[in-house]
This record gives structure tokens, sequence and C-alpha cells, in this order.
């Protein structure tokens, strides 16, 4: 394996996260929904005003559990951008769903809502948006017309946690929204998720969902004096140890996101007068949108030249990456009838993509690095 000396990315850990762990054992509570959970659902309820947050162990199961919530089931369609992470849609797959592909916006890489009322049928039942890099897609626009057909919208929100819309959080704005904390994203807790729940009426199901089928929250609240199997579920709640992790991250939560936006905003203007010499494309953040500063990322003239460039990095001794494959072109999107040039703006920023290292332990002196080995490149043939 090739030993990198600025790798693309390093969880972001901050230092109480091991004392928080260490006091979820001494509070002899490592199963699910101790005080460090209950802390975080708080935190993210409070903070962005959703009705209910729960934690769950990733945002694919947040996004499992958004998909038995909506009732999803054979033969259903889910519309979701071609440009994205399996998860998804491989949610509501599992449920039965025939997954829609709909293609992006050439300037923020959202799901293009102009498209989006083209693709609805009688058989809908959802859209899965995601707002890509921590940008929010056209949310009025979506809504008005996932509420005009009757449709849910759920926000895959895994790069957007705190990012706005027209001054709205992100994640309040669908039926229900999905987080994730991989150790990829802003917050992380190694693997976990969150659901965040905007319709009321979905609340007492979510817990059950969550709950093994079991009204067991109502129990722990002394709602009830015995706990019963009521509906279907499963196990969908994270062990306390790893909200403990989660919620020293939270408490620095301004930390995180001010140390990003300096991080990126450092490539953006460093980038500006370079990008413009060999025409390539720097992030697109509209005016009405405040972003999550979940990436940097640079759409290059070519495939060929996105590979000559990872090849110059690396060489230096710095990881950068590609994205998101097209869905509708991998096995399964065939299978699901995808096919060549159905969705040409995703297949078009597949091949130009390239993200480069950001995490939160980035020095200056790494980023610095960085940029000498973006301007030292010259094969743009
Ligand atoms: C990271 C990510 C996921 C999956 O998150 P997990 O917590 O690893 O399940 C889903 N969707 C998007 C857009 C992501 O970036």
């Amino acid at each position: 394996m090739t030993q990198y000396r600025i790798p693309f990315n390093k969880p972001t850990y901050l230092g109480n996260e091991l004392d928080y762990i260490s006091d979820s054992l001494s509070n002899w509570h490592v199963s699910g929904d101790g005080a460090f959970s209950k802390n975080c659902h708080r935190f993210l309820e409070e903070r962005l005003g959703v009705k209910r947050a729960l934690l769950t162990t990733s945002c694919t199961h947040a996004l499992e559990m958004a998909a038995l919530l909506l009732g999803i089931e054979s033969g259903d369609e889910v519309i979701v951008p071609a440009f994205t992470f399996v998860s998804s849609i491989n949610a509501f797959v599992l449920r039965g769903a025939k997954p829609v592909f709909a293609d992006i916006r050439p300037d923020t890489l959202n799901l293009d809502e102009r498209q989006l009322e083209s693709l609805i049928s009688e058989r809908t039942k959802a859209i899965v948006l995601v707002h890509y890099a921590g940008v929010a897609c056209e949310m009025d626009k979506i809504m008005a017309i996932a509420d005009r057909h009757g449709v849910a919208v759920v926000e895959d929100n895994a790069h957007a946690l705190f990012a706005r819309y027209k001054g709205r959080y992100l994640g309040t704005l669908g039926k229900l929204a999905t987080q994730s904390f991989h150790e990829t994203k802003n917050f992380t807790c190694g693997e976990g998720g969150a659901l965040l729940i905007n319709d009321a009426e979905l609340i007492e199901r979510a817990e059950i969902i969550r709950e093994k089928g079991t009204n067991r929250s109502r129990f722990f609240r002394g709602q009830i004096d015995k706990y019963t199997w009521v509906d279907f579920g499963s196990s969908y709640l994270p062990s306390d140890m790893l909200a403990a992790y989660l919620w020293a991250q939270f408490e620095a939560a301004e930390l995180i996101q001010e140390r990003r936006r300096e991080i990126w905003a450092y490539y953006d203007a460093r980038l500006q007068e370079w990008s413009a010499a060999h025409g390539v494309q720097l992030p697109t953040v509209p005016a009405h949108v405040e972003q999550a500063y979940h990436m940097y990322y640079i759409l290059l003239p070519s495939l060929k030249v996105r590979t000559a460039l990872i090849r110059h990095l690396r060489a230096r001794g710095i990881l950068s990456v590609f994205h998101y494959l097209p869905l509708h072109l991998s096995d399964m999107g065939r299978q699901f009838g995808g096919e060549d040039g159905d969705c040409p703006v995703t297949e078009d920023v597949a091949d130009r993509l390239l993200r480069l290292p950001f995490f939160h332990a980035f020095t200056r002196e790494e980023q610095d690095d960085v940029l000498a080995g973006l301007f030292s490149f010259e094969d743009w043939e």
C-alpha cells in the first residue's frame, strides 16, 4: 500500500471523546439510549428545531427506518439522484422499491429539480435527495412538486448537518432526514447516524421500529408498566459509548464547523486564479444557502487530466479521491433499467470530479503542500 504523507481524511478527534466514553462505563450504561444518547438527541432537536431526533447505528440504518416508516413496498417507485452513495436508495430497494434515477444540476451537483416532475408517476412513494457537499438542493421547488403529488421527501443529510436553505436548517424540511457520523463526516463516532423526524405522527412508530418492534421507549418514560412486541422492527440504536464519543464533538460543534470553514475558504481563495487559467470548475454555493463545509472538490476538464492529476499528487504523497460512480450504471442500477446516457450530467461529473484532502486536523502547512501539488501540475493535454 502506498504511504501518503497527506491522507484524504483523518477522523475528527478532539480529546474529550475518551473521557466521555470512560464516563459512560462508570455510569454502568453502555447499551443504547443512556445519558449521552439523550444529550445528543436533545442537542439535535433543540439546535435544528426537529420534532424528534434518534441516534442510529448508521445513516444507512436511518434510511432503512425511513423506508419502513413510509411503508415502502414492492412495486413502489423512489426517485433518487444518480450521483449519490448507494445507501440513499438501497434502503428502499431492500423493501422492494424500484429506483428512478434523476440527473443532477451542473452547478451544485444536486438533484435537478427542473426534471423532477417528469419522473413522478402513480407509483412514486418518495423522493430521496442529497445535499451534495453540504450545499442545499432547491428545496422550495422540490417541496412544492412533492406536495402537489403527495410524495414524501427524505433528506439524506449526511453531508449537510448545520447547513441552511434560506435560513432554515437542512434536515428539517423533508418528512424525514438522516445523518451520518461515519469517520469521513464532519462529526463522527466511527460508525453512527441519526434519524430526524419532522412529522409528529411518525415519532412513536419510529421509536418502536428502532427498539425491536417493542414499546420499550414508552416503558422507560414510565408511560406504560410493561413493554411488549407491538409492531415489526429491528435494532437500530447505538451503544452509549459511541454516543459519548459523538457528544464530545457536538459540544464543540462551533469549533469543528469553524475549522472546516477556514479550510474550505482557503482552498477556494487560493484556487481562483489557477482554476480560471486551466478551465477547472470550483464548487458553486448559491447566495441563499449556508453550506456545511463538508468537502472541497474540483471539476477537471477531462477524465484523462483527472487521472494524471491523481497520479501527480500521489507521487508527492498526497491522496486525492474521486467520488460516486453513477448509480444507474452500476450492476444493480442496470438491473433496474439504467443505461448510458440516461443521466448525462452525472456521467460527465463522475468522470471529472476530484476531492482534495479535508479534515479537522489538517494544518495550514499541509494545505499549502496540497496547493503546491496542484500548482506544479502541467499535464493539461
Ligand atoms: C456517508 C453517506 C451515507 C452512509 O452513511 P453511513 O453512516 O456510513 O451508513 C449515506 N449517504 C450519503 C450521501 C453519505 O455521504
